[in-house]
């Protein structure tokens, strides 16, 4: 954990949040300002800044999130597709450092959105 990250406050409940799904690794909740009908995050509880500050220790984490992110999607009725979306370093356009996974459906998406 670390003090001053919002979404590490966010899993201890000192910052509210709107809750989809919880286990012992992970926490997802819906992103307070959309870009598509449904918009979840799905962040590890570890804090991690981000896809390019992974280490082996985390691998785990890093395969259970893929599956934490089907189980969410699946929960969530997103079975006409879906796109996950992880902004890497602040010229992608990381706002949170703490490792998230954009969780967006609900609408038909253009692709490539670059
Ligand atoms: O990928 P990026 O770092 O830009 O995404 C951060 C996301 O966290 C934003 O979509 C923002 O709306 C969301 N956020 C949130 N709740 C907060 C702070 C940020 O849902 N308290």
């Amino acid at each position: 954990m670390m003090d001053d990250c919002i979404f590490c406050k966010i899993v201890k409940g000192e910052i509210p949040s709107t809750k989809v799904y919880e286990d012992e690794q992970f926490y997802a909740f819906k992103d307070i300002a959309p870009v598509a009908p449904v918009h979840v995050l799905i962040i590890p509880k570890k804090h991690i800044a981000g896809i390019a500050s992974l280490t082996e220790a985390d691998r785990p984490i890093a395969a259970n999130m893929l599956f934490v992110i089907q189980k969410v999607a699946a929960q969530l009725g997103l079975t006409d597709g879906f796109r996950v979306v992880f902004n890497t370093g602040e010229k992608a356009g990381q706002t949170v450092h703490h490792m998230h996974a954009h969780l967006l459906g609900g609408k038909e998406m253009a692709w490539p959105g670059v």
